[in-house]
């Protein structure tokens, strides 16, 4: 039996995460999924309540979780916080206590969404990657930072990027694994012609890759890798890169995609113990009008079932689902196409559940 535990948060997060949770109830249904669901707050609503974004009640029942689900948190009202106490800085805790060190954000392409893409369908028909990005190393992490004034009352600004081997490593590791999972080819991503720690980097991610003959490894400097991603996406398959290289890599191929309604993503520790939470915001403006995509946070439930719970075949059957409803026209306000009528949160998560019925009937 998996424990999972639920995160609503703020804004549009509460109804993403009911889509999310008729997903999981159709599975344990349809397929005895063997789930038992909690519910705990974290964010803006919990300091409504606790006066704490992460109070901690969540925080023990997170640690005790095989997977954590969260929708969003934030909101203009909790902006006047002090920085401690805001929103985002419990989910930053949140992942820190969890040691959440990889970051995998799929970028895909769905057919009938070709134009929505800030490229030409040509260049991103059939899309379909991977970034793993380090979540709590490198430069955003490093000591010693801050700004300093020298002589002369000049300020200097410095931050300090530094990883180490194990870092590297097991980070390294698991974009091994995750390529076995796909189609075997790994995109390692630095900047060793001018950083000593990327010179590291390439050197243990060559080293761990000794243990994974059957995926084939290469390596770009980053400022080729972001060309490449706008050039010709299709030729990547996982790619894996630090930080802050991955912060700026995983927008821009959000941006092929079209939508950031349409994103998932999964943070994973070494456990496999994982946080699983789309990759938009709170919404604030359409929070509450039934507006907000809830297939950002149900395909993040297929990542769940694939890298938390091992339940691979499930995930592709909800994949199958959203392929499904967006084929068959089914779009909200953030996707819609001339024409087309728009759905709502709602509609969009029962179209959803009918897909998956019919999926699961036919498999
Ligand atoms: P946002 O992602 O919340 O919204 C950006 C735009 O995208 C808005 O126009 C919004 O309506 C739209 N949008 C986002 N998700 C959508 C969905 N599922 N369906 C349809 N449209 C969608 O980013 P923002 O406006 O910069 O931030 C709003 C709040 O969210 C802030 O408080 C911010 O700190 C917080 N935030 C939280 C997370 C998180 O919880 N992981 C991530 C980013 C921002």
């Amino acid at each position: 039996m998996y424990k999972i535990l639920l995160l609503p948060g703020d804004g549009i997060g509460p109804e993403v995460v009911a889509q999310a949770r008729k997903v999981l109830a159709c599975l344990v249904q349809e397929h005895e999924l063997a789930v038992e669901l909690e519910e705990a707050q974290v964010g803006g609503s919990a300091y409504a309540l606790y006066r704490d974004p992460l109070p901690d009640e969540t925080l023990k029942l997170a640690r005790s979780a095989d997977a954590v689900m969260l929708g969003a948190v934030g909101g203009p009202q909790f902006d006047h916080l002090d920085r401690e106490l805001r929103p985002e800085k419990g989910l930053l805790r949140l992942r820190a206590e969890l040691d959440l060190f990889a970051n995998l954000r799929p970028a895909i392409m769905y057919p009938a969404l070709d134009s929505a893409s800030s490229l030409k369908p040509e260049h991103v028909t059939g899309l379909d990657i991977l970034i793993i990005r380090e979540l709590t190393g490198g430069i955003y992490f490093g000591e010693p930072r801050g700004i300093r004034t020298l002589e002369g009352d000049i300020r200097q600004g410095f931050n300090t990027l530094v990883y180490s081997e194990d870092e590297i490593a097991r980070i390294a590791h698991i974009a091994f694994r995750t390529a076995q999972k796909r189609n075997h080819r790994l995109c390692s991503v630095d900047k060793a012609n001018v950083l000593e720690v990327s010179e590291l980097w390439r050197d243990v991610v060559g080293t761990v890759h000794q243990g994974y003959p059957d995926v084939s490894l290469s390596h770009m400097y980053v400022d080729n890798a972001a060309m490449q991603l706008v050039k010709d996406p299709n030729q990547f398959d996982v790619v894996l890169t630090d930080n802050m290289f991955g912060d700026i890599l995983s927008d821009i191929a959000a941006m092929l995609t079209g939508s950031i309604g349409m994103l998932p993503s999964a943070s994973l520790n070494e456990k496999d113990q994982g946080m699983y939470e789309p990759v938009h915001g709170s919404a604030p403006d359409i929070a509450g009008k039934d507006r907000a995509n809830p297939l950002a946070t149900i395909l993040s439930v297929a990542m769940m079932l694939r890298y938390s719970l091992n339940e691979s075949r499930l995930a592709g059957l909800v994949e199958q689902a959203v392929h499904q409803v967006i084929a068959q026209g089914y779009r909200t306000a953030d996707i819609v196409q001339s024409g087309q009528q728009p759905v709502g949160t709602e509609k969009m998560g029962n179209a959803v559940i009918h897909a998956l019925l019919q999926v699961s009937h036919n498999n």
